[in-house]
């Protein structure tokens, strides 16, 4: 594929063409959840957006040149004050919301990132890392704490766009009589009696949050690599934190080259927060609406721009499925899907725009031969949607449904009675029944057929 891909960097401010260090090994490094509940559907548009850059990326460099890790953090306060109202051990806990987190990919049919490293795995290399920057005099010890000294990096606040000043005093940073400065970041503190600990040069304890990326991506993708992404929310503190640890013990002039991130979810206009209980975590969605239904939504607005999630956007989504099952053809074959039809992914990820070429081919498969429809398929197979088949499809609808088949019937052949009766009124009453039922009739032919909203 000779097409270029365009990216919005966040670290220059301007969307730019994609220039990897090693084509034949490109580094991706997206922050993962944190494993104290189940993800939102907040959580679920990262997951989404960049499985979606992934697929672009092996497309055109080679489905083995791209390597993409995806943490897991596994030791955070939320976690442990969870695993305490619990009265169960944080690892049970984590590993109790890992098996969740994985089921819910799989529910969204993403690609498996090459890697998911966890924290906790890792905190031997963090400490390494803590003792490089205590040794450059870019982080100090007090009282069994260890801070990094902000003032110490000179680019700190650039990928944020912002100066020091303006950056602490929109943010709730931690006040200790430990720290030199209020904007210095921990980088180790002590686990109380009760909590997971590891033994370091400064006592019993545990990594602050930040470090573990700098850690686990220096493993992994090394000094320097490629792609950095996460959600907006991420920008400040923690990837300005990580940029800064990574730069200053790695001494390196960068630390990765691009900035991805998605913008938020609303829930009605409204922002989503557990407060107000507007949060709808991603395993309440898998007993009524199908996965593929779920990712369409989260693509139809594109990634930089915040998305209203509402009942409304996924009836239209449901809807958009089930119409494109209607040209659905089972296929193995291999067509490279054409330039025109990917660009818009290449240019900068526009899933709307992406989601109008698959409207466009549609209706070129409605009217068109076998070859059009599985053209129209694979286009939509290569952002993980049509990847069940139509009879899996109408299954699952039906699986839905609280009524049953004899019982459709049924109602058609009283309505069709109605009709002869000349009972317009009646046949119209059962018609409305079976659709407040979920059953769309039609009457063709002289035959009445039935289908599942
Ligand atoms: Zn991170």
């Amino acid at each position: 594929m000779n097409k270029d891909i365009y990216l919005t960097n966040n670290l220059k401010n301007k969307k730019e063409k994609f220039i990897p260090i090693h084509k034949e090994k490109i580094g991706m490094y997206v922050c993962g959840p944190t494993v104290y509940d189940n993800p939102h559907i907040g959580n679920a548009r990262p997951l989404v957006i960049f499985d979606i850059l992934f697929k672009v990326l092996k497309l055109k460099y080679g489905i083995n040149s791209v390597n993409y890790v995806r943490n897991i953090t596994d030791v955070d306060d939320k976690i442990i004050k969870s695993s305490k109202e619990k009265n169960i051990l944080a690892s049970e806990l984590t590993n109790n919301i890992i098996k969740g987190f994985n089921d819910d990919c799989n529910y969204l049919n993403l690609d498996e990132p090459n890697q998911q490293p966890k924290a906790t795995d890792h905190v031997d290399l963090m400490i390494e890392m803590i003792l490089s920057l205590i040794t450059k005099n870019f982080a100090y010890e007090k009282n069994n704490h260890v801070y990094f000294a902000v003032n110490k990096f000179e680019d700190y606040g650039k990928l944020s766009n912002k100066k020091l000043e303006d950056l602490i005093a929109g943010s709730r940073v931690e006040i200790s009589e430990n720290k030199k400065n209020v904007e210095d970041f921990v980088l180790w503190k002590p686990s109380k009696d009760d909590e997971p600990f590891w033994d370091s040069p400064w006592g019993k304890g545990r990594p602050g949050w930040h470090l573990e990326c700098s850690a686990m991506s220096k493993k992994y993708l090394g000094e320097v690599f490629d792609i950095h992404g996460g959600g907006i929310d991420l920008i400040f503190p923690h990837h300005e934190n990580e940029i800064a640890q990574s730069r200053c013990a790695n001494d390196t002039k960068v630390f990765a080259n691009y900035w991805i991130h998605n913008a938020f979810i609303t829930m009605s206009n409204e922002k989503m927060a557990k407060s107000t209980g507007n949060i709808i975590k991603i395993k309440d969605f898998k007993e009524n609406v199908d996965g593929q239904v779920l990712k369409l939504a989260l693509m139809s607005a594109h990634y930089k721009q915040p998305l209203d999630w509402n009942e409304k956007l996924l009836e239209d989504c449901k809807n958009t499925i089930d119409k494109w099952y209607e040209v659905y053809l089972p296929t193995n074959d291999k067509i490279v899907l054409n330039e025109d039809i990917l660009s818009p992914l290449f240019d900068d990820l526009n899933t709307p725009g992406y989601i109008a070429n698959l409207h466009q081919l549609y209706d070129k498969a409605l009217k068109g031969n076998n070859e059009e429809k599985i053209l129209f398929v694979l286009a939509c197979n290569f952002i993980g949607i049509l990847n069940k088949t139509k009879e899996e499809w109408f299954e699952f609808k039906k699986k839905k449904s609280t009524i049953n088949e004899d019982d459709i019937l049924e109602m058609i052949a009283l309505r069709n009675k109605a009709r002869e009766d000349k009972n317009y009124k009646k046949a119209d009453i059962i018609r409305d029944k079976l659709l407040d039922k979920g059953v769309l009739i039609e009457d063709k032919d002289g035959k009445t057929i039935w289908k599942i909203k």
